[in-house]
């Protein structure tokens, strides 16, 4: 979501809060600040709504410089996107960046207001300042005292950066429920919430864990636990590499992301498949232990994440026959649930800090859970660290909004899996080999997709003047249709809803007329007899066909059915295989719209607010 940066060093520090902001961008924002402590020892502040570009243009009309600073990009919660609540909030020499909610806000604000304090926005994130102010002033103490006093006060989930001009090389930075990063350098020190921030000045990191505070000066960096112990967290030496500045030879980060997904797949293949065989040795000795008790998965994501995790329902029951269950993280975390014997949770996710799947891996922990596995794309996230058991995906950096990559390569570590936790469990040794086979042509068989991506922008122009869109599939299909039905709605912002084909004839089919576009996944599969039935029930009703197919699944061209003719594709990998033409169609509509496909409206990369 939104982003953090600080800095403190020996020179003026702001051009690389700008340019770390520019790199957060791809975390999708609706304004943007800054604030230093000039030489003078007063907090200069800029803010302004919309890209960061406005705010580097604000600073070179108004320059401000300081060797101390704090930057954000900022994703509201509370209140409108306006300069006035665009951080940093200040509260006389105190200057607060924040991520997240701070739960009791009003409660705090009634208080600090009886206090005297005059609130200037609507935003949670003031309460921080003014708080932090009041307790420097009334109950004293080096500024790490009065940070550690306040967040004592705090609820909810955040990461907090804070900046006093009375100590003008000092930075205090806090973490709760979001994620923050030290960059160390030589004589200066930054910190962010999110690495790709920092890449530009350091590799050498330290992620704080849930719960500490770090005093962050040029050269010392101290952190304290939740319990005020002052401890020793490594050094990481980060081996990053991407350039976020680079699109290459694409328009968009999406499109680039789309295309990249054959060489995501095979590096998230290296090393696993060899031999003839899966490989996921990396899940350390103490896994069999816990995979072979195993006699029930309960799978936990949010969004994209969420679909795959559907899709590996289906993997799980049918191919190894071991109960799976699915559930959004938000709905988990706030219900009493049955825990099943022997239960493995799972939790997928793209960033690993989704804010709702992180605090339903911790509930799991207190339910007893045999275990919990985290996939996701993010080596240092607080989601793999905070399991049993991880697996990365290895899709490199996404940045689109609209998650792609990231949930084909989800896909093919659930298939792993699959063979990993059934050899475990009498997985037969033609399903093994069925799985092998299909996971080793599944790069080929999406670049084989890729490269009809013209035939499928030809559709584009029939949908970008409608208002809604259904997309059907069954099976495994089911949860693709979903996805794709999501990549439509995020990025070309048409009303889209998917629906189990079987399922159209109990409310759906009432939606279909002459301008009801149907989109239908349709491989050659055994219930394919079944879905031409459901066809049969739009066409009836003059409902516009578009039938992602495949060439032998025996359709033609007519007035009202527009099929598209996709190679065939073994069984097992179809569900990643149809996910692509999807993708392609939501792009190539959102095209033609103008939408800002990266950043969609509303929308944020890496969801760590709740
Ligand atoms: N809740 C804060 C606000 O609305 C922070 C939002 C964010 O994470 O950017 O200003």
């Amino acid at each position: 979501m939104c982003g953090i940066v600080g800095a403190v060093a020996r020179h003026d520090v702001t051009n690389f809060l700008l340019e770390s902001l520019h790199r957060l961008e791809y975390r999708g924002y609706d304004s943007a600040g800054l604030a230093v402590t000039d030489n003078q020892g007063s907090i200069q502040r800029i803010r302004r709504v919309g890209k960061v570009q406005a705010l580097q243009d604000a600073m070179i009309e108004n320059p401000i410089t300081g060797r101390i600073g704090i930057a954000h990009t900022r994703w509201a919660t509370h209140g409108e996107p306006t300069e006035q609540n665009a951080h940093p909030h200040v509260s006389e020499h105190i200057a607060v960046v924040h991520n997240g909610i701070i739960e009791n806000h009003e409660s705090l604000r009634i208080m600090l207001i009886k206090r005297g304090y005059h609130f200037i926005s609507k935003t949670d994130t003031e309460v921080i300042a003014h708080l932090t102010h009041w307790e420097q002033l009334y109950c004293g103490g080096s500024l790490l005292e009065v940070v550690q006093r306040v967040i004592s006060q705090l609820r909810g989930t955040y990461g907090t950066v804070v900046m006093d001009s009375y100590s003008p090389e000092l930075l205090i930075t806090a973490r709760s429920g979001s994620p923050l990063v030290i960059g160390c350098g030589i004589d200066e020190n930054f910190i962010a919430s999110d690495q790709l921030a920092l890449l530009p000045v350091t590799n050498n990191c330290i992620f704080l864990e849930e719960g500490d505070i770090a005093s962050v000066t040029c050269n010392i960096i101290k952190v304290f636990d939740k319990y005020g112990n002052d401890v020793k967290r490594t050094e990481i030496k980060l081996n990053t590499k991407y350039d976020v500045s680079d699109k290459g030879v694409y328009y968009h980060y999406m499109q680039k992301e789309i295309y990249e997904q054959p060489l995501a797949i095979k590096n998230t293949l290296k090393n696993r498949l060899r031999y003839g065989s899966v490989d996921l040795s990396e899940l350390g000795e103490k896994a069999d232990l816990i995979l072979a008790e195993v006699e029930h998965i309960q799978i936990i994501s949010c969004g994209t994440s969420y679909h795959s995790g559907i899709v590996a329902r289906y993997w799980f029951e049918s191919l190894i026959g071991l109960p799976c269950d699915v559930e959004i993280a938000s709905e988990f975390r706030y219900r009493r649930s049955v825990v099943r014997k022997n239960s493995l949770i799972i939790t997928l996710s793209q960033s690993g800090e989704t804010a709702d799947t992180l605090a339903a891996l911790r509930l799991s922990k207190k339910n007893g859970y045999l275990g919990s596995l985290a996939i996701c794309n993010v080596a240092s996230s607080s989601l793999l660290r905070e399991s049993d058991l991880a697996l990365l995906t290895k899709a490199g950096i996404e940045i689109g909004v609209a998650s792609t990559k990231a949930f084909t390569t989800q896909l093919t570590v659930l298939l792993l899996l699959v063979v990993n936790i059934g050899r475990l469990h009498n997985i037969s040794n033609q399903i093994v080999q069925d799985i092998i086979q299909a996971l080793q042509v599944l790069p080929q068989r999406i670049e084989q997709i890729l490269s009809m991506d013209l035939g499928i922008a030809d559709l584009a122009e029939d949908f970008m003047d409608k208002q809604h869109v259904l997309f059907i599939g069954r099976g495994d299909q089911y949860p693709i249709a979903m996805e794709g039905a999501l990549k439509l709605k995020e990025i070309s912002y048409i009303h889209a809803e998917a629906y189990a084909a079987g399922e159209l004839k109990h409310g759906p089919l009432a939606l279909i007329d002459a301008n009801m576009p149907v989109v239908v996944i349709a491989p050659n599969n055994t219930l394919l007899e079944k879905l031409k039935s459901n066809i049969e029930e739009v066409r009836a009703r003059s409902g516009l066909l578009y039938i992602f197919a495949d060439i032998n699944a025996g359709f033609n061209n007519s007035v009202g059915m527009r099929v598209i003719s996709l190679p065939h594709v073994e069984e097992i990998i179809a569900p990643i295989f149809y996910t692509v033409p999807l993708q392609l169609l939501s792009y190539y509509v959102a095209l033609i719209k103008g939408t800002d496909i990266d950043h969609p409206r509303n929308l944020a990369k890496s969801v760590t607010v709740e």
